[in-house]
């Protein structure tokens, strides 16, 4: 007889995989964990970065960017699984945009790469839905009272990414300056991006 395996859930695949490599010394949890925290901090929020950097300096992509995210981000090359729909949203200065996957943890994976803990913690999943502006001010981001906060809840069709707003001192960067300023929690909306020299 044979299982159906597209049936059971990614995760609890993942996890059965990894213990068999574990158990067989195929693989070293530790050099392991390197890794996945490679693809949540840096490798995986680097592409997100120069998506939002070439939106900050190109009009043109920016417009296309919000009309069609997942078109205008393979432009760039990044595009795959948990990547086949990404919508994107742009914060100004009336409006804070905020993701969140309120049933598990969907998360943009060709910009973004894996998500942090936090997003999968389920006390985010339901407070950002709840109390929007008290949870980001225990994560360290003061929303102003009179800005509107959009919280978008991602699901396996759509996956959202934030365009935070460009701090001011950044007029003459280049792109590639402007990507070392972008962070993963600026693109998930726990953050804004600091101006060069703050944060
Ligand atoms: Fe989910």
């Amino acid at each position: 007889m044979t299982t159906d395996t597209t049936r059971v859930p990614v995760e609890l695949r993942t996890e059965a995989l990894e213990s068999i490599l574990v158990e067989r010394n195929l693989v070293d949890p530790k050099v392991m964990d390197t890794y996945i925290k490679m693809y949540e901090q840096d490798i995986g929020p680097m592409n997100g970065a120069k998506v939002v950097a070439k939106a900050w300096s190109d009009p043109e992509y920016k417009a296309r960017l919000l009309e069609d995210g997942t078109a205008s981000i393979a432009e760039l090359g990044f595009k795959g699984p948990q990547g086949e729909h990404i919508v994107v949203k742009e914060n100004t200065p009336d409006t804070h945009n905020v993701i969140v996957c309120t049933l598990c943890s969907c998360y943009p994976w060709p910009v973004l790469g894996l998500p942090p803990s936090w997003y999968k913690d389920p006390a985010y999943r339901s407070r950002m839905v709840r109390e929007p502006r008290t949870l980001l001010s225990e994560m360290g981001l003061d929303v102003a009272g009179d800005v509107d906060i959009q919280v978008w809840d991602s699901s396996s069709e759509v996956r959202y990414l934030v365009l935070p707003q460009r701090p001011s001192g950044t007029e003459g960067m280049t792109e590639e300056e402007l990507a070392g300023l972008v962070t993963r929690d600026a693109m998930v909306g726990v953050a804004e991006v600091a101006a060069p020299g703050e944060g």
